[in-house]
C-alpha cells in the first residue's frame, strides 16, 4: 500500500497528519511535504485515515 500526496492540491490544513499521524509529514508552513511513500505494514488503517481526513482529496491510496 502506499500513500500518494498531489502537491497542488494540497492546501496546508495539516488535517491529514492530525488523523494519520507520522505516515504524514508536514513542512513548515502546514503542507504536505510527502509526494509517494510505502506504507509500514500494520499501519494501512491510520493511512486511510489521514487520506479521508484531507479536506482537499489531495491524497490517494494505492492498494
Ligand atoms: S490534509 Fe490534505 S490539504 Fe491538508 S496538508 Fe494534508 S494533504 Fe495537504
Amino acid at each position: 500500500v502506499k500513500i500518494r500526496v498531489n502537491g497542488e492540491m494540497c492546501q496546508g490544513h495539516a488535517a491529514c497528519h492530525a488523523h494519520g499521524g507520522d505516515l504524514y509529514p508536514l513542512d513548515e508552513f502546514g503542507y504536505s511535504s510527502l509526494d509517494v511513500a510505502e506504507v509500514p505494514a500494520g499501519m494501512e488503517e491510520l493511512a486511510r485515515r489521514g487520506a479521508a481526513a484531507c479536506p482537499e482529496m489531495a491524497i490517494s491510496i494505492e492498494e
